[in-house]
């Protein structure tokens, strides 16, 4: 797919023509070039500066051609959100596809909603702004703004000088088909694990020596993966003993484990946990299809979860949670709504919904046929979800999307009360700074004026064993920044 931009010089467009492109047509090779190159499938934007002129869009198929225009002016910004408004609706009549979020391609819609707030826009204006500059369905509109009302009390529990601690585990004891994230199969790796915990204690003692030289608050933690519970009792009480001694949790709000695979809970690391003061867990099945799970490479069974969840109920956690995603392989609506019906029957205080990667997607179904008459359904099972957890008194509490998500849709935490995971709101809200420790842990330093530094971890077990004076290194840069 060829992209001719007229003027020529407009690279502020490249990054948003991309992403609606991609929303559509995931598979296309996209290059921004001259007319010269034009091939069978073409992008034309022409922009036009100032009154009486128009942008327009133009979009060439083999079995499609059409155009959009609207009256030009304003910012560069609004020049870039007209464009992404034409080739938006000739993609829409192109493919036939709908994209219920419009050309709002942020992955933190949530975030956008509270700015606009504090900024003093009434939520029938946001609402407004959503829909007619971004195209956005009201629904969605209506669930950030649902979102942002549930999260207002836990942002403003935010302390000025606080900050949160993510802790990785990136390992598991089987890679699901469908993983995007760091993890490698333990059979290969566990014998990594006893070199990388020391790491990881070394890593968590030099974070907690330059937080308390920065005067930093910890005010919630969050110990993910990986699956944290691949770790033998005695490595979680070692570890969660470090944190304990390493770190000042007086203003401590939370402490969640993801324990996540059921095949991999066990009543002993359960009371480790409990133990050293974890008051969260999930415990995530992501379907209660036994096929399903078999045909993901999940390596556990719905009667796995139940008996995992029913153990996890038996300690005096504050919360537990349950991940679920819709759109896996095999899945059919009607299997997605039987999951989900059995999830809200244990009651859990929260349960969270993500919607498949298309990446992954792509990958397990193969057929794009198959995979068409997949994705198509992915947003069916969400929007069911939304209302069969609305109905069963749970409210959305944190949300984001990922760009290789089916459909762009996107991945919500539903809380039961006033049961969220602040972590999760924090996270997702930038509202402040992460220290990440561990394999591919990524450090996030919000400073004034909104801006955010990074600081990558190795990605990897064995990079972040070997190569772990560099990344200390890299971390000391948190004692430059204005914290
Ligand atoms: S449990 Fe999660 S992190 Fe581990 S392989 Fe499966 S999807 Fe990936």
């Amino acid at each position: 797919m060829q992209v001719i931009l007229s003027p020529q010089d407009q690279r502020d467009l490249h990054y948003e023509i991309e992403c609606i492109l991609r929303m559509f047509l995931p598979q296309a090779r996209i290059r921004f070039g001259q007319e010269e190159e034009a091939g069978p499938e073409t992008v034309r934007v022409v922009t036009g500066a100032g009154a009486g002129t128009e942008n327009r869009v133009t979009l060439t198929l083999p079995d499609f051609s059409g155009t959009e225009s609207e009256p030009a002016g304003g910012s560069r910004r609004d020049t870039e959100a007209s464009v992404c408004r034409c080739l938006y609706r000739l993609l829409t009549r192109a493919t036939g596809k709908k994209i219920a979020w419009g050309v709002l391609t942020g992955i933190r819609p949530v975030k956008l909603v509270r700015e606009l707030r504090e900024q003093g826009m009434e939520e029938e204006a946001i609402s407004r702004r959503f829909t007619e500059r971004y195209l956005t369905a009201p629904e969605k509109a209506a669930l950030c703004l649902h979102t942002d009302r549930v999260q207002q009390a836990a942002i403003q529990r935010a302390e000025k000088k606080g900050y949160s601690l993510y802790i990785s585990i990136p390992f598991c004891p089987s890679r699901c088909g469908y993983c995007s994230f760091v993890s490698h199969s333990i059979e290969k790796t566990r014998r990594l694990i006893p070199e990388y915990l020391e790491k990881l204690e070394e890593e968590l003692e030099h974070t907690a020596a330059i937080a308390q030289e920065k005067g930093l608050v910890l005010q919630t933690v969050y110990m993910g993966g990986g699956t944290p519970t691949v770790l033998e009792p005695e490595q979680l009480r070692r570890l969660l003993g470090k944190v304990e001694r390493c770190f000042d949790r007086s203003r401590c709000m939370e402490f969640t484990v993801e324990a996540g695979r059921p095949d991999t809970i066990t009543k002993e690391k359960l009371e480790a946990l409990a133990e050293s003061g974890v008051d969260r867990i999930s415990v995530n099945p992501q379907t209660l299809n036994d096929r399903v799970l078999e045909a993901v490479g999940r390596r556990h069974t719905a009667a796995d979860f139940f008996r995992a969840y029913e153990l996890a109920k038996s300690f005096p956690f504050t919360a537990v949670n349950v991940d679920l995603i819709a759109g896996l392989t095999g899945d059919t609506p009607d299997s997605f709504r039987h999951t989900l019906e059995q999830v809200i029957s244990l009651e859990p205080e929260n349960i969270t919904v993500h919607s498949l990667t298309m990446k992954r997607a792509a990958d397990m179904i193969g057929e794009k046929e198959q995979r068409l008459a997949g994705v198509s359904q992915v947003g069916a099972m969400v929007d069911h979800s939304q209302r069969a957890l609305a109905q069963a008194g749970y409210r959305p509490y944190y949300l984001y999307r990922q760009k290789s998500t089916v459909d762009s849709l996107e991945n919500v935490g539903f809380c039961k009360g006033d049961t969220l995971c602040l972590y999760n709101i924090y996270i997702m809200d930038e509202t402040h700074t992460i220290l990440s420790v561990g394999g591919g842990g990524v450090t996030k330093v919000v400073l004034p004026g909104n801006r955010i530094e990074r600081i990558f971890n190795y990605k990897y077990p064995y990079e972040y064993i070997s190569r772990f004076p560099v990344m200390l290194e890299r971390k000391d840069a948190l004692r430059n920044f204005p914290l």
